[in-house]
């Protein structure tokens, strides 16, 4: 098979179509041994390039042969081979999932050739940094969401199937709407929010304490857990104290922002680091606590995900993630876990939904919205 040949429908065709959908299983195993770093470095700042993988506790670069998808996990056994350090399971499953992702996305898109579905890969290996990256860091990469609604609307062009069109501007026509209803939606929805529920606002009895300790703020009537109260970096409570006392010093007639997220406290106009405030008491009769699903984030992964599926994907992606993230809630209330549901950010539900978009649901949904076509 010579270089250009790849290009050429035909060849693809020459070998049997499940040939290609090993093909596509191995090719996303490999990406996903690769998403490990993305999810792992990218919410720190590092290179995704240099240094080499390397295990986290004894710093012993990983070979080759121990960095092989999936195999050099399950041959391992989850460990170093150095220092039997416990690798985490996430690094499997990503690379399992991604894989599974990328054969199937082959199997249901794959008749006409190879660019739909490798466009879709590049856009489900984006749903999937974006989901790991989310849980535990509570954001999503702008590289990951604005990049990918450029990558989106650039690939529609070279892939108008995507959007089952056959010519470039029909498709790239339905990126650039898709995009811009997602993130115009979700900007509403979040805007109208505010307005419909404002933030939450507990009225206090005049003069009622409120503590703050290392974990959680005690109100007359209720406990709160910071992780309850501050989801995302730019979340602050602000409150007027009467008065406020710290460990080491009081203060009168000040109004107190705290961005626990972000590492920053202002008292009056002084700015402090609250990591250095263990404990804090005050007399206030208003606090207002920030209670908001989603962020301004999912606002710009809505334009990626609307780059790639078109509208009709952008409406099954808001449906879609708030049945998820309401079955998922009920699921742990009735487990006894409810405080779990709290802490999982909205952005795995859209990319849940999207992914879910890619791989069938759009047949059935199309269907179900226009049941005459
Ligand atoms: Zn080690």
């Amino acid at each position: 098979m010579m270089g250009a040949d790849v290009l050429d429908a035909a060849t693809w065709t020459s070998l049997p179509f499940h040939f290609w959908t090993v093909v596509f299983g191995v090719f996303g195993a490999i990406v996903g041994s690769f998403l490990n770093v993305c999810i792992h470095r990218m919410p720190r700042g590092e290179s995704l390039v240099s240094p080499p993988s390397h295990c986290p506790r004894c710093g012993t670069a990983i070979r080759w042969y121990q960095n092989l998808p999936i195999l050099s996990w399950v041959w391992l056994r989850g460990r170093c081979g150095h220092c039997g350090e416990r690798i985490s399971a996430r690094y499997v499953m990503v690379e399992l999932l991604t894989a599974m992702t990328f054969a199937l996305l082959w199997v249901l898109h794959g008749a006409a050739g190879p660019w739909v579905p490798l466009a879709f890969c590049l856009f489900g290996a984006g749903l999937i940094v974006a989901t790991f990256v989310d849980i535990e860091h509570l954001i999503i990469p702008d590289e990951i969401t604005l990049g990918g609604a450029a990558a989106g609307i650039v690939l529609s062009v070279l892939a108008p199937g995507m959007h089952g069109e056959s010519y470039v501007w029909p498709s790239l026509k339905a990126s650039l709407i898709g995009a811009a209803i997602g993130s115009g939606l979700v900007f509403g929805i979040l805007e109208l929010g505010k307005l419909l529920l404002g933030r939450q606002r507990f009225r206090l009895p005049s003069g009622a304490r409120l503590v703050f300790t290392e974990t959680e703020i005690h109100l007359p009537d209720r406990v709160l857990p910071y992780e309850d109260v501050f989801y995302r970096v730019s979340d602050a409570l602000v409150f007027h104290a009467s008065r406020l006392e710290l460990l080491d010093r009081c203060y009168e007639n000040v109004t107190v922002r705290l961005r626990l997220r972000a590492g920053r406290m202002q008292i009056g106009e002084e700015e402090l680091d609250p990591a250095t405030v263990p404990w804090m008491e005050a007399m206030t009769d208003e606090v207002t606590v920030p209670r908001e699903a989603m962020g301004f984030g999912d606002v710009k992964f809505m334009a990626m995900i609307g780059a790639f599926t078109g509208w009709q994907g952008v409406i099954f992606a808001l449906m879609g993630s708030s049945v998820s993230a309401l079955a998922i809630s009920a699921l742990l209330t009735a487990a006894g876990k409810r405080e779990w549901s709290a802490r999982i950010p909205y952005g795995p539900y859209l990319a849940g939904s999207a992914l879910a978009w890619i791989l069938g649901a759009q047949g059935w949904f199309v269907r179900w919205m226009m049941p005459g076509v």
